[in-house]
């Protein structure tokens, strides 16, 4: 976390009042709200009214997409259909999947090109031979695997031309690109806390003024009916605190960690020639500093689990993620990876490397020093388990 955020946390724990009670402490409990509405909006080009405030990225997620089925289902029965790009987090893609398999909706995967950007033309296809069937299109600001940035503005336009509602996931993005709600023509963003530096457990959706959202939480009717349940004040302060500084901070940082990564990404290759880089390539000439997450490396080590490199990592203390959900087990090839064109084999030896506000050369020596042994280790045990396999087949 921030310091600034961990300042504003732990001035509030020790306060009391409910910020829905009428009493003294209750309404400077609501005062405090209050103005974290307005210093997130501040930070995000967004009005204060279209701050809703969840207890989570997941939660916002949530109730963007059900909110807004729900909401367009029930002005026309014939918004069914959910366009979402094929490489979603969980929290975009699980509740399009439930809505589909439990309330009739019918979901479309927008297809992506090998970078992860949501192709275009796709959408366009989709819009104009079924936008009257159209409830929603969700796709999202820049992707947590590979840290491809998507083309909101031209997924705007053309859902504009037919009135249908657009929601980000931009709890990437936020803090490490340039994010204006109002300037974006999104009718609804999803961003984190603990994305940003802020506290885990606090996240917000904004919502554009006048948008129809059906809640998915229903209670004591805070957050204008929206999301009920008591609004955790130090956790509004703390995130409208980091939010800030993110922002604030980021026209530095966001270069100072692009050029550490780019670092990362030149000395891996050098000591792994056969290592894949996925998503957008930031030392490619002409490439654009927005086209990736300033923080995000992710690459593929051909003969290697990401499992067992993460463990051989983490280790020699490197933490680092796979990106790969496991089922039952068994460690499942990313989503994002699949839809990018990389085949299963491949996509089973990704890892994900990112870098923060605090990361420095220093932490990419340490990364370069264990590296390559640990490569050579996870490519002799991927061997000896393909052995093993091999023999128990033929057997
Ligand atoms: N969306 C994206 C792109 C994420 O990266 C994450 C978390 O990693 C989420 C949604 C979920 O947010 P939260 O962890 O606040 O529930």
């Amino acid at each position: 976390m921030l310091p600034a955020a961990i300042d504003a946390l732990t001035a509030e724990l020790g306060r009391t009042g409910n910020a829905s009670s009428l009493h003294a402490a209750g309404r400077a409990a609501r005062r405090t709200v209050e103005e974290s509405r307005e210093r997130l909006a501040a930070a995000l080009g967004a009005h204060p009214s279209e701050v809703v405030l969840t207890a989570g990225g997941t939660e916002a997620d949530n109730l963007a997409v059900k909110g807004l089925f729900w909401a367009r289902a029930a002005a026309d029965p014939a918004r069914r259909r959910i366009l979402v790009s094929a490489v979603e987090h969980h929290a975009v893609l699980d509740p399009a999947h439930w809505l589909a398999a439990s309330q009739g909706a019918e979901v479309v995967h927008l297809p992506v090109d090998r970078e992860g950007r949501v192709d275009l033309a796709s959408l366009a296809t989709e819009l104009r031979s079924s936008h009257e069937r159209v409830a929603l299109v969700s796709v999202m600001w820049a992707n947590n695997e590979v840290g491809t940035v998507q083309p909101i503005a031209e997924v705007v336009a053309l859902a504009g031309r037919y009135g249908i509602p657009v929601h980000a996931d931009a709890v990437q993005a936020v803090g490490a690109v340039p994010v204006d709600f109002a300037a974006s023509g999104l009718d609804a963003l999803t961003l984190s806390g603990h994305k940003v530096g802020g506290p885990l457990g606090v996240a917000a959706l904004l919502a554009r003024r006048g948008l129809d959202l059906t809640p998915v939480l229903h209670g004591g009717g805070q957050e204008r009916g929206v999301r009920s349940g008591t609004v955790d004040t130090p956790a509004a302060r703390s995130f409208a605190v980091a939010v800030e500084t993110a922002a604030r901070a980021r026209p530095d940082v966001a270069p100072r960690i692009a050029a550490l990564r780019d670092d990362l990404v030149r000395r891996v290759r050098a000591a792994v020639p056969d290592a894949v880089l996925r998503g957008p390539d930031p030392l490619r000439p002409g490439a654009a500093p927005t086209d990736r997450l300033p923080g995000n490396a992710h690459l593929t080590f051909p003969g290697c689990e990401g499992d067992s490199l993460l463990f051989l990592l983490d280790s020699a203390g490197v933490q680092c993620s796979t990106g790969s959900a496991c089922r039952a087990g068994v460690p499942q090839p990313s989503h994002v990876l699949l839809a990018m064109g990389v085949d299963e084999r491949e996509a089973r030896g990704a890892l994900r490397f990112s870098l923060g506000h605090t990361s420095t050369a220093a932490d990419v020596d340490a990364l370069l020093d264990v590296l390559p042994e640990a490569v050579t280790r996870a490519r002799a045990a991927g061997l000896a388990s393909a052995a093993v396999a091999g023999r128990a087949a033929r057997r």
